[in-house]
């Protein structure tokens, strides 16, 4: 009897036994449709085999194997099999995460959105004789001998020869006279990769380091300032594989905020067909997307982190943009973190990968110290002319302040002003105020379902959690004691804006957060309007920071930076350094100086100093070093067991029976069950478990024991998640 095991999205880590006599190994990667309980739903064959893991009595047969799909290419099932090892995360919910839902939904997929392949002949088949082929075939004998002729047929071909022609196509396929293949996408040879720029030594040296090492795989971290010119770097690496015929994949942490790169990329390759892969397309361009790619078709696939999950035959480049930032790594379901496996995908595919960041994450730093990656540095601005902007403090303990505003920051903004440049004002919260205050009763606006304040937003008048999303009116009184007298307390981007207005009635200033920026559109105007100089200052929570380039802004002020310095969270720090970077990066990238004022309480705090010299390393060596000393990242490798339930109690009850499951052995460190940060979120109470090892392979040999375990014990209320390399405490 022929089985077919199939991974299905339930959260059970093993196949599913089916029966379908007409399977063979050829359908390994196919889809299938197969009864589920009540319903039907798709899976992947991953395995054939000749017996159930089930008694038979209790296998169902499959419903359809869906040929006209095709199949998920081995090596890509090889990355999801890695997937499921590594994060300890059921295999059917790995796949069905990377596989597109209109290919997963049971609703066919109509067949013009799947080009068909090509069989084509193979020796075997040509050594057949046409006179072997008994007479009363006559459709066998057709078929071979117009494959003799030509070489290759289409199903759709097949068809037009014989309605039985595509059943015995199959069968040829199963005897080995002919063979699958994608059919070969043309090929544009105007690859128009010229540079428009002269380039820098620095960029020559770079990218001459890259090629004569271009078609091995090499982890190549692109250390480059902000303004260095990273992007032609990638442009030129991109060129030279595509004149090979291979597929390039880029990386970026968001697609909204990095629309400039699709449109350089565009512009370069204009005959190049490219496709952008984000959460914004619907499910059809999502699926469309993936099979161009998957055909070879797509030969440069631009994406957020989902993307690394796409079939890419021909891959050979992999870049990731702005490697440091946090959204690489999925903070739910499968917490994977796409620079990562986009490491492991690219010595699978013996191709280049290339990390790029002004700012890398002290773990990839640290990889190059050890050799495991290749650091490549471009100190000097592209631009001619265009040097660092010039970094001061205003000690916020020694002056006072007007709405949060200093009396240097305002003198620059007015000067700036009077020059006709831009500029920026930073800070990290948005919404009006912080917080609503009673000064009565001290009473504060909470949310309900979470440990945080709402915020206000003054312009919509409500109090919002940033948190769960949770809305209310602002109330006309406080709750607790019925003062009117309630005080917007802090400062929010709103709040700052409007005292801005005030204080420069005739300045045009425009608000860039996350409540004004939903939706492509909504960037692209901002962007167009900033690009135009139709905004003189820009207010703007970190959103601003990322990857943009505005050649006419000369003046940046950031307000409250420290409150990340003193942070539970180890990566605060290494965080905030890496955003005022970027952030201070913004201030003259073209031919005008830039100018930078940080107001803070702790201006001899060893970040501002490294800071104000632009010494990355310096101030990489020193986190390094605490992290030594400390035994964190990247000096251990660590996990989380994260539980939630209505009442912390139980949380943390859970969690202390997990860490009793597994000896843990002496390489491995198991702390105290602790309350998250947030301890309530969305009506949930929430701790985690750290485990800890110097060793990753000790820690994943531990997991996987413990995974088993964790799995079988009974969790009543509680739901768990482990967490791989987790990013964020
Ligand atoms: P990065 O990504 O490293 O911060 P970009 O790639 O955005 O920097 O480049 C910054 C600016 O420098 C861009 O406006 C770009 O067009 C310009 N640029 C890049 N290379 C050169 C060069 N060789 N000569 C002149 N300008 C350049
Ligand atoms: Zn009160
Ligand atoms: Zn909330």
């Amino acid at each position: 009897m022929t089985i077919i095991r199939v991974a299905l999205d339930i959260p059970i880590d093993s196949l599913f036994d089916y029966i379908a006599p007409d399977a063979t190994q050829l359908d390994i990667g196919s889809y299938a449709r197969v009864p589920f309980g009540k319903k039907f739903m798709i899976g992947i064959i991953l395995a054939i085999s000749d017996d159930a893991h089930v008694s038979h009595d209790k296998l169902k047969q499959a419903d359809e194997i869906l040929r006209n799909i095709p199949p998920i290419p081995p090596a890509l099932i090889e990355l999801f099999e890695f997937c499921s090892h590594y994060y300890h995360y059921p295999i059917g919910r790995v796949i069905m995460n990377g596989v597109p839902t209109r290919l997963r939904s049971i609703k066919p997929v109509p067949q013009r959105f799947i080009t068909s392949f090509l069989f084509r002949l193979t020796e075997t088949g040509y050594a057949i004789a046409l006179s072997s082929t008994p007479g009363r075939s006559k459709t066998k004998h057709h078929l071979l001998t117009h494959l003799k002729e030509v070489g290759t047929i289409t199903s759709k071909e097949a068809k037009q020869l014989s309605q039985r022609a595509p059943k015995l196509l199959q069968e040829f396929l199963a005897q080995g006279w002919v063979e699958k293949i994608l059919e070969e996408p043309e090929f544009t040879p105007n690859i128009n990769a010229s540079p428009i720029l002269q380039l820098t030594t620095e960029q020559i040296t770079a990218i001459n380091t890259i090629q004569a090492e271009i078609g091995l795989f090499n982890t190549w971290l692109l250390h480059g300032i902000t303004g260095s010119g990273k992007t032609e770097v990638y442009l030129q690496i991109t060129s030279m594989l595509l004149k090979q015929k291979r597929q390039v994949l880029i990386l970026v942490p968001e697609i909204n905020l990095t629309p400039r790169l699709e449109e350089i990329f565009r512009s370069r390759f204009p005959n190049t067909h490219l496709i952008s892969l984000h959460s914004k397309l619907n499910p059809t361009e999502r699926m469309n997307g993936w099979l161009q790619a998957q055909r070879g078709e797509a030969s440069i696939v631009l994406g957020t982190r989902l993307a690394i999950f796409t079939p890419l035959p021909k891959l050979g480049l992999i870049i990731v943009d702005e490697e440091h930032d946090p959204s690489f790594k999925q903070q739910d379901g499968l917490r994977y973190s796409a620079r990562d496996i986009a490491i492991f995908r690219a010595k699978q595919a013996n191709a280049p990968i290339l990390l790029g960041s002004a700012t890398p994450s002290l773990e990839s730093y640290y990889n190059t110290i050890t050799g495991r990656y290749r650091r490549i540095l471009l100190r000097a601005r592209a631009v001619k002319n265009a040097t660092l902007p010039i970094i001061h403090y205003v000690n916020t303990r020694s002056v006072q302040l007007k709405e949060g505003l200093s009396e240097q920051l305002l003198i620059a903004l007015e000067r700036t002003l009077t020059q006709k440049q831009q500029s920026m004002v930073f800070i990290n919260r948005r919404g009006y105020a912080p917080v609503l205050l009673c000064k009565s009763c001290t009473w504060l606006a909470t949310c309900s379902r979470c440990s945080s304040r709402l915020v206000v937003h003054l312009t919509q008048k409500n109090l919002r959690c940033h948190y769960c999303g949770y809305t209310e009116q602002l109330p006309p009184a406080c709750p607790q004691c019925g003062d009117q007298d309630l005080m917007p307390f802090g400062h929010g981007t709103q709040r700052i804006e409007a005292a801005l207005a005030k204080l420069f009635p005739h300045a045009r200033i425009l608000r860039v957060d996350r409540d004004n920026t939903r939706g492509k559109e909504a960037w692209q105007l901002i962007l167009n309007a900033i690009h135009k100089q139709q905004v003189d200052i820009l207010v703007g929570t970190q959103l601003l920071a990322k990857g943009h380039d505005f050649p006419n802004l000369s003046l940046v002020g950031v307000l409250n930076a420290d409150t990340s310095l003193y942070s539970m969270d180890f990566r605060a720090e290494e965080r905030l350094f890496a955003q005022l970077m970027q952030v201070a990066g913004r201030a003259g990238r073209a031919e005008t100086a830039g100018e930078v004022l940080i107001q803070t309480e702790f201006p001899n705090h060893p970040l501002y100093l490294a800071l104000q010299h632009h010494d990355y390393d310096a101030y990489a060596q020193i986190l390094l070093r605490e992290r030594e000393i400390t035994h964190f990242p990247p000096y251990s490798h660590q996990a989380l067991l994260n539980a939630e339930a209505p009442h912390i109690a139980a949380a943390i009850e859970f969690l202390s029976m997990a860490s009793k499951l597994v000896e843990p052995g002496k390489q491995i460190e198991i702390f105290d069950p602790v309350p998250a940060q947030m301890t309530r979120l969305k009506g949930l109470e929430r701790a985690y478990l750290l485990v800890q090892s110097h060793s990753r392979k000790k820690l994943q040999l531990f997991l996987s024991e413990w995974y088993i375990k964790l799995c079988k014990i009974p969790h009543g209320k509680v739901r768990w998640a482990l967490d791989v390399d987790p990013s964020e405490f």
